[in-house]
């Protein structure tokens, strides 16, 4: 017969493999345990890579003589009973498989003292078997101590990295959890070495701040928004203007535990709508443990949303608001825009007549303050430099924007948005296409028309352009020949559409070098902050900086 069932201790050691695919999945199941046991101080220990040696120990609710040996069979929990206790599961583990796989592939110690109980009680398990147990002297709590990881499992010890890499892994392990639970203090000690030694913190922030860092803390704002009961997104992103050029530090927490989401992640970075570089995240989410299901990865790495779409966008959402919010940049561009009442200077010097109106209104306490704000906005000093920025005071400090880049941004919006408009030309413009130009052509009509072109084909290579997008203030025959050529010389594009838009909006758009009155620049910043991404140009482009009070204060070290 070549069809045998495999040997038990065989399975239990591929088994385990799914749950325990390094030290560091180790690390992760035993935190796990001691936060559901309602730990609040956890000490990690590592040796060799974990290889050698992995101890956590917790000061929880413990385990008695008789529970210790069950708690490592298989699926044996003390957390949920029925199916339907898993609807509402509030803790970290449920399966009853961590430390049944782990004794599988490694020599388990377990000593833990309940808070009823005088003693504690150590046992040894080999090959999952309790081999020993004996009465020791142990606070209220339980330390797990696992030796020798994979030692009868060559296979899967051959895969592990160096000793460096899977401490490195514990050590990204622990610090994740140290994120997710602030109100636990936790010591982390890799080799002798001291890696965290981190008291219970006052809220998340703090301890984000223990592990990070203040410089990096400092390039994040804070996002925090809350859907009733039902939903509650916090934590730290990017300011746009840090973005960077690889993910470095982009972690989702669902109810206590980082989740790898893809889509997730994508959502925040839409965020954005920047692409190229990448915003870092530390996003906590918590959410109604029935909307929710953690059973569909066997290290619970991933997690399955219900109505997964609609957390989505609240997440977005939640991101793009804080984003936005910290650049003051608020629609409309008002708020932008330094507003302050008008000096009573400038009161006195009014006419009689015009005092009176005043006062008449300023009964009305509402109608007043709007008049002053028009009033003043309209004597906001503008500045345009060099013909190609436009300067202007905001509250922290100081913006400046790129005119072509920001127009750019603005008629693309209008492109995409609403019915393209076309503006029919009073002179059909004869265009004798180069051979390049004639092939893209015909194969984008359409393309063309509904980016508000009207081209004819009339004999060989000549064709009349009748109609133009009306963005365009000066069009002339080049215009169409470099947005083909643009489109054409463009790799993977994927809506040809949207690439053309693009490029009528760059050209169409305000160049560098075209003097601006103040009225249009004015117009311009309205118009731009009233987008939906003022950040950055179709093509990727940032549209302005801001340089803030106390980065000026900075440069002139009075800080
Ligand atoms: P699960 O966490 O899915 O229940 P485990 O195999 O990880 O499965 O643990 C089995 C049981 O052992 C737990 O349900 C719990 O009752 C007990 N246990 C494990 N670790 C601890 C600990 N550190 N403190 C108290 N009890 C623990
Ligand atoms: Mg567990």
């Amino acid at each position: 017969m070549r069809i045998k069932r495999l040997d038990n201790s065989v399975i239990s050691r591929i088994a385990a493999g799914e749950v325990v695919e390094n030290p560091s999945s180790v690390v992760r199941e035993l935190i796990e345990n001691s936060i559901d046991a309602n730990a609040t101080n956890i000490s990690i220990l590592v040796e060799g890579g974990g290889k050698k040696t992995i101890v956590v120990k917790d000061n929880g609710i413990g385990m008695t003589k008789d529970e210790i040996p069950l708690a490592v069979n298989r699926f044996t929990t003390s957390k949920i009973s029925t199916l339907e206790d898993l609807k509402t599961i509030k803790t970290l583990g449920f399966r009853g498989e961590a430390l049944y796989a782990i004794a599988s592939v490694s020599n388990l110690y377990i000593t833990s003292k309940t808070s009823d109980d005088e003693l504690a009680w150590k046992a040894k398990f080999k090959d999952t078997k309790l081999v020993e147990l004996v009465p020791v002297n142990h606070p209220t709590g339980t330390t797990v101590e696992v030796l020798d990881l994979f030692y009868n499992y060559p296979a899967r010890r051959h895969f592990l990295s160096a000793d460096h890499v899977e401490a490195r892994r514990c050590i990204e392990t622990v610090a994740r959890y140290c994120l997710a639970h602030p109100e636990i203090a936790f010591k982390l000690v890799v080799d002798g070495n001291v890696i965290y030694d981190l008291e219970v913190a006052q809220d998340v922030q703090s301890r984000i701040m223990d592990i990070f860092g203040e410089n990096w803390v400092n390039e994040m704002t804070w996002v925090e928004k809350k859907y009733g009961d039902l939903l509650k997104v916090y934590g730290y992103v990017s300011l746009p203007r840090y973005l960077s050029e690889r993910p470095l530090v982009q972690d989702i927490f669902v109810n206590g535990r980082r989740v790898i989401d893809d889509t997730l992640r994508k959502a925040i970075h839409r965020a954005y709508e920047i692409h190229g570089k990448y915003p870092q995240f530390l996003i906590f989410i918590e959410i109604r443990p029935d909307r929710i299901d953690f059973n569909i990865h066997p290290q619970k790495l991933q997690v399955k949303f219900h109505r997964s779409v609609h957390i989505f966008e609240k997440v977005m959402t939640a991101v793009k608001e804080a984003v936005k919010e910290h650049l003051s940049i608020v629609k409309p561009a008002m708020h932008l825009l330094e507003i302050k009442p008008a000096p009573s200077r400038d009161i006195k010097q009014l006419e009689l007549g015009e005092m009176l109106h005043r006062a008449e209104i300023s009964s009305n306490h509402h109608a007043e303050s709007t008049e002053i704000s028009q009033e003043k906005l309209m004597a906001v000093p503008l500045f345009q430099m060099h013909k190609t920025y436009i300067v202007a005071k905001i509250h922290e400090g100081l913006v400046i924007v790129d005119q072509h880049v920001a127009h750019e941004r603005v008629l693309y919006e209008r492109l995409l948005s609403r019915e393209r408009n076309t503006k029919m030309l009073l002179f059909p413009i004869m265009l004798d296409l180069p051979h390049w130009a004639l092939k893209w052509i015909d194969s984008n009509l359409s393309v063309l028309e509904s980016s508000g072109f009207i081209v004819e084909k009339l004999s060989g290579n000549t064709y009349v352009l009748k109609g133009i997008p009306d963005v365009f203030r000066n069009f002339e025959k080049n215009d169409f020949l470099s947005i083909i050529d643009e489109i054409r010389n463009e790799r993977r594009v994927k809506d040809p559409t949207k690439s053309v838009l693009k490029t009528i909006a760059c050209r169409a758009a305000v160049k560098a070098g075209d003097p601006l009155s103040e009225a249009e620049m004015q117009e311009l910043l309205e118009q731009l902050f009233s987008t939906e991404n003022p950040f950055q140009c179709p093509h990727g482009r940032p549209i302005f900086i801001t340089i803030t009070i106390d980065e000026l204060a900075k440069m002139f070290e009075r800080k």
